[in-house]
């Protein structure tokens, strides 16, 4: 069970039979903890407090038994295009993001599963200090509750793709998505989230296994090993061969289709020859592929002009990749969110020049 502060359960880490089985601890019956659950999974209530169906005895019980929440919304930061970041302090002082980002009538939330990243790779803000330590799953749906009050309601979709690296943190991002997607729980459909990872190929292999239908984006960035290692250091880089094995092995069981990132670095993975490369990479393994333009952190990299960009794209849609890009945003704000409105592009057909 999660714990925060002092030791204390955290009511965003336990699902509804673990809210039974406290309310019985607590000598009263089971449906009391039902009720419990039904606050926070549909009404969105955290704080016991308000939870005003419960006896007020029982309120006060869980108010101080459990930590509910156990973090908070310290901060919050509304961009001119709507997107929304918020600060979660944690209960140990640590702190997150998470961003809500609006695109027509859909509502996307970015979810971090750690704070800071082990990863470290080397164009990224967020792998900078290394990994401070993991989120626990309560600490990753309060996230999604903090959120999803500030709409009041769930959001659309759901992408971790905020700080850290979920597949280095599986135990508890799998015991958080089930909260997320158990009818018992939130009931969000697991289509709608999506789980993205540096490639951290045995991850891959167990979310394949954990058989739900969630959509896998895998940050590709490089299309051979050479050039990745420029980009990400030796200890959790995989071979590229292994992570596309471990993909297709991932579409084959989940049946879902696999999105591979590529976040685009000025004079670094840009050419012309990578883009087709790319593309092939994308036929051979029936993925879609995401071009990120690089938001400019501390590091070493720059964004490639919009025409490189723009011809990369291209590029890669004239060789047969189903492609997209993600666009462009003013500011850097929303940097550590991969997955943000796309452009589309269907076109199939494959030039001559393409491998
Ligand atoms: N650790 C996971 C998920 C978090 S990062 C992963 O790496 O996939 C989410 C996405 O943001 C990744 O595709 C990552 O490469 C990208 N990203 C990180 N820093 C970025 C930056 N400065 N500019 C553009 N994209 C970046
Ligand atoms: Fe970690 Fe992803 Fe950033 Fe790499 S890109 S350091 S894996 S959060």
């Amino acid at each position: 069970m999660n714990r925060a502060g002092h030791g204390m359960p955290m009511l965003a880490g336990m699902s509804r039979a673990d809210l039974e089985q406290w309310a019985r601890e607590q000598g009263e019956p089971a449906f009391r903890g039902r009720q419990l659950a039904d606050w926070m999974f549909h009404r969105l209530e955290l704080d016991p407090r308000e939870m005003t169906s419960l006896p007020q005895s029982l309120r006060e019980l869980a108010a101080n038994l459990l930590a509910a929440p156990a973090g908070r919304v310290e901060a919050a930061d509304v961009a001119e295009d709507g997107t929304e970041k918020l600060l979660v302090r944690l209960a140990d002082g640590q702190s997150v993001e998470m961003v809500l980002i609006p695109a027509g009538e859909r509502m996307t939330f970015c979810l971090s599963t750690q704070v800071g990243c082990p990863v470290r790779c080397r164009f990224c803000a967020s792998g900078a200090e290394g990994l401070v330590r993991n989120l626990q799953a309560g600490e990753i749906v309060e996230e999604l509750v903090f959120g999803a009050r500030r709409i009041g309601r769930l959001p659309d979709n759901l992408v971790f793709m905020g700080i850290g690296e979920g597949l280095l943190n599986l135990d508890e991002l799998l015991r958080a998505i089930a909260l997320i997607v158990s009818p018992e729980g939130f009931g969000m459909s697991p289509r709608r989230l999506t789980v993205s990872t540096s490639g951290i190929v045995p991850g891959i292999r167990r979310l394949a296994e954990f058989g739900r239908e969630l959509t896998l984006a895998v940050s590709l960035h490089a299309v051979n090993d050479e050039l990745r290692a420029r980009l990400i250091p030796d200890g959790f880089r995989y071979p590229v061969r292994e992570i596309l094995a471990a993909m297709d092995e991932y579409r084959e069981r989940a049946g879902r289709m696999v999105t591979l990132e590529y976040t685009l670095l000025d004079g670094v993975n840009d050419s012309p020859a990578d883009a087709r490369e790319l593309a092939r990479i994308g036929r051979e393994h029936h993925a879609k592929i995401n071009l990120i333009p690089y938001n400019a952190t501390d590091a070493a990299f720059r964004r490639p002009p919009r025409r490189v960009m723009e011809e990369f794209f291209r590029t890669v849609e004239q060789c047969g990749g189903r492609v997209t890009m993600r666009q462009e945003r003013g500011s850097s704000r929303t940097a550590a969110c991969g997955q943000l409105r796309r452009r589309h592009a269907e076109k199939r057909e494959t030039s001559s020049e393409c491998e």
